[in-house]
């Protein structure tokens, strides 16, 4: 899917779609017979992800004994209103034929001693030659002007501004890379579905709609997602045993009903060393939470997960297309950075690395100022297991495991925290087919986010 921002985008895409050839890269060549937009132009190119394209020397020296002296014959190329014709038709030409560059924007801003109507017919005359995606914007003028029309009916686009054409050009590069893509496989791994499959009957027998921590961990835990070690313990009498299996420094937690959102209850207490502390902070947090009048019906004690970076994964299901999954970095700072990637399933394994790669603070998971990498192989393991479950069982609504520890390459991650919410009972997204009356057979929930 490419997205158009705006009405106006989604006509310019169609115009640059539907008349041009798709570029092979993303190196592009301006020529222009004014600097101010040619700059602009590029700005925006640059913005979209292309670039200028390095002109090969034999370009720049046919150039040079013909362009006007004060031209700028580097890319862009201003050729300032003193070119002719004939320098804009024989620039165009150079530039098509260069093996430097993979698409073309063309912009004249019409001088009036020229008839735009005959630089518009040098260009699709020219275009037409070399197979290479050429976009203008003739400047200054409207969509009846001689120019624009002599340029549309001859198959080349032409917008009002530079910018516009450049949007244009950047939508056709992310499709030409699109399809260039490795498309990649789907896996199906070997997972315990009997085991998820019973945890999810009995949380729905006894009407439930959030499954209790033990229980979400349990079921990553039959798909092969990595999960902290964790012992679940109804009272103080046996916390101690609990941590002793798992081995200090350990995590304490509360769980129950009522334990939601644990930090904002103070049901967490980190890298807990001694026997003391943990019974010191298992009476307190009783206490506390009895006081509050919360329903929480034992403990969780966990490995401390040191040393790795926070992410979180996590699936949200649509009335209308189905599940999707969310990837992004920050632990508690997601909500805020807004940085998230999204997955339609089923995914296949390049899909699930896009997924990763394509959130903006990847590069922490690179490893940034000498900090080692994260285990994304890992990851993308994770993501296509989560995958694997959301398919198999339609009955979950919302997962979250905030966070998952990731830690560095070769030692894999943890998922510290699971939530998993039921949804009512549905069946798989329905869409119409011929005959089918589409108004009656999509509903399309107000307010649903996609
Ligand atoms: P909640 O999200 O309900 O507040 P979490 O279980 O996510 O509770 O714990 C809060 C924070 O404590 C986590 O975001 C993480 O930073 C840290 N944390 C929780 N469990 C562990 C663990 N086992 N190892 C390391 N850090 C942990
Ligand atoms: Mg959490």
């Amino acid at each position: 899917m490419l997205r158009a921002n705006s009405i106006e985008e989604l006509f310019d895409y169609a115009m640059a779609f539907s008349l041009q050839p798709l570029p092979h890269g993303n190196r592009v060549a301006v020529v222009s017979d004014a600097g101010g937009p040619a700059i602009m132009c590029v700005d925006e190119l640059v913005a979209q992800g292309l670039r200028l394209a390095e002109l090969g020397g034999e370009t720049i020296e046919f150039m040079r004994p013909w362009a006007p002296p004060e031209a700028s014959i580097r890319n862009p190329i201003d050729l300032t209103p003193q070119a002719s014709l004939e320098d804009y038709r024989r620039a165009l030409d150079a530039v098509l034929r260069d093996d430097a560059v993979d698409a073309v924007i063309a912009i004249y801003v019409p001088p009036v001693r020229m008839d735009e109507a005959e630089v518009a017919r040098a260009i699709w005359q020219t275009a037409e030659q070399r197979g290479k995606p050429i976009l203008c914007n003739f400047l200054g003028r409207t969509e009846a002007s001689p120019g624009f029309v002599e340029l549309v009916g001859h198959g080349v686009p032409s917008y009002l501004f530079p910018e516009s054409a450049a949007r244009a050009l950047g939508a056709m590069h992310r499709y030409a890379n699109y399809r260039a893509r490795e498309e990649g496989e789907t896996r199906t791994f070997r997972v315990d579905r009997k085991r998820a499959a019973e945890i999810l009957r009995r949380t729905q027998d006894e009407g439930r709609a959030r499954l209790r921590d033990s229980e979400a961990l349990d079921i990553l835990d039959a798909y092969g997602i990595r999960i902290a070690r964790s012992r679940f313990v109804a009272d103080l009498a046996t916390l101690h045993a609990a941590a002793k299996d798992i081995g200090f420094p350990v995590v304490l937690k509360a769980t129950g009903p009522g334990v939601v959102h644990k930090t904002d209850l103070r049901a967490v207490i980190l890298d807990v060393r001694t026997e003391k502390d943990l019974l010191d902070g298992a009476t307190q947090m009783r206490d506390r939470l009895r006081a509050a009048g919360t329903a929480f019906d034992g403990y969780v004690v966990q490995e401390f997960v040191r040393g790795g970076k926070e992410v979180i994964l996590g699936m949200t299901r649509d009335k209308v297309y189905g599940p999707f999954l969310v990837f992004g970095l920050g632990g508690i700072y997601v909500e805020y950075l807004k940085d998230v990637a999204f997955g339609l399933p089923p995914l296949t394994d390049r899909d699930a690395r896009r997924m990763i790669e394509s959130i903006r603070t990847y590069p922490l998971l690179e490893g940034v100022r000498g900090e080692p990498p994260s285990d994304v192989d890992a990851l993308v393991d994770a993501v296509l297991r989560l995958s694997q479950l959301v398919l198999d069982f339609d009955s979950i609504q919302e997962i979250d495991l905030n966070p998952v520890v990731a830690l560095r390459k070769g030692e894999g991650y943890r998922a510290v925290d699971a939530r998993i919410v039921l949804g009512p009972a549905t069946k798989p997204p329905h869409f119409p087919g011929a005959g089918e009356d589409a108004q009656s057979s999509i509903h399309i929930p107000s307010g649903s986010t996609t």
